[in-house]
């Protein structure tokens, strides 16, 4: 089979306001800048693993507005396969509102169309899934939708990656189908807290930003160092990451082999500021790992 990777997750518009001050209630400011950038985590890894050579799917949905097709295209242009991004309508497309202010970020997500990817809907898309040797996903969409998907794919085979963000609590339900969680290192924390089914160690891929990544094999934790560089961004890392180590599991690598890989994805990936705009070309990564 033709390694084929799927992306079941969020698309979302960036919307980025900079400003001196963050105004206060009723009050009006003006700020120094605006910009949009195509954002959602499951856009983001799915950009991440087709810049570097994955065919890949993506399982989503936009809004029937502007945002939505600008969306639909920026994922095209990357190479993404979009015939089940479904354009959905009365629904806006999910975006994020962030207002930048020095040392005073603030976010307001809205997941608008990212909720209509509903059980139903990936029922609609299950010879994808099916067809798929790696299916990777994250949290921004239902967590019934990620259990449904997660259990068609394991049922064709696939290898199941789940990136737990945002973290919440994951039920033994959608955990019996997973492979591999990539929790950072706090949601790590979190999960290892709160969730109600302890995950199997073996499952566990913990990435640590600049220390590289943990993981367990044969019950035994292993260690992979981060590549060493100076960030200028480390804004969507763990897209970068995720994507990467989906390619490379779907080429068949090694865990070893494709954290290594993807360590160096997302260590080019916070050379450049922006999720999206940062990920690197499998031909930049070839040069990097020279
Ligand atoms: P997230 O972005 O989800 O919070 P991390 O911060 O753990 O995730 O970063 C994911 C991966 O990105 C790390 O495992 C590492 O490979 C790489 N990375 C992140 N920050 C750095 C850094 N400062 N230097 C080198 N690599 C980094």
């Amino acid at each position: 089979m033709t390694p084929s990777l799927t992306v079941v997750g969020s698309i979302n518009m960036d919307l980025v306001t900079s400003t001196e001050r963050v105004p206060n209630q009723g009050e009006t400011v003006l700020g120094y800048d605006f910009a949009t950038y195509p954002g959602g985590k499951g856009a983001n890894q799915a950009v991440s693993a087709s810049r570097l050579g994955a065919k890949t799917n993506m399982i989503g949905a936009v809004g029937s507005d502007a945002f939505g097709q600008e969306l639909t295209e920026t994922l095209r242009e990357n190479g993404v396969v979009t015939e089940n991004v479904k354009p959905v309508t009365d629904i806006p497309s999910g975006t994020a509102t962030i207002i930048l202010s020095d040392g005073d970020n603030r976010i307001i997500v809205n997941p608008g169309a990212n909720h209509s990817v509903t059980p139903d809907y990936i029922e609609s898309c299950a010879e994808v899934l099916r067809s798929s040797n790696v299916v990777l996903m994250q949290l921004e969409i239902p967590l019934e939708t990620v259990e449904k998907a997660a259990k068609l794919a394991k049922e064709g085979g696939a290898t199941v990656i789940l990136n737990p963000a945002p973290i919440q609590a994951l039920p033994k339900s959608l955990l019996q189908w997973v492979d591999i969680v990539t929790p950072n290192e706090s949601e790590a924390k979190t999960l290892l807290n709160h969730s109600p089914q302890p995950i199997l160690e073996d499952k566990l891929m913990i990435t640590k930003g600049s220390e590289g990544v943990l993981f367990y094999e044969n019950g035994k934790e292993r260690h992979i160092p981060a590549y060493h560089v100076e960030p200028v961004d480390t804004t969507g890392a763990g897209d970068a990451f995720n994507g990467a180590l989906a390619f490379k599991l779907s080429e068949g690598c090694t865990k070893q082999e494709a954290i290594s890989y993807a360590n160096a994805v997302a260590a080019l990936s916070v050379l450049k500021s922006g999720a999206q705009t940062g990920l690197p070309t499998q031909a930049e990564v070839q040069v990097f790992l020279e």
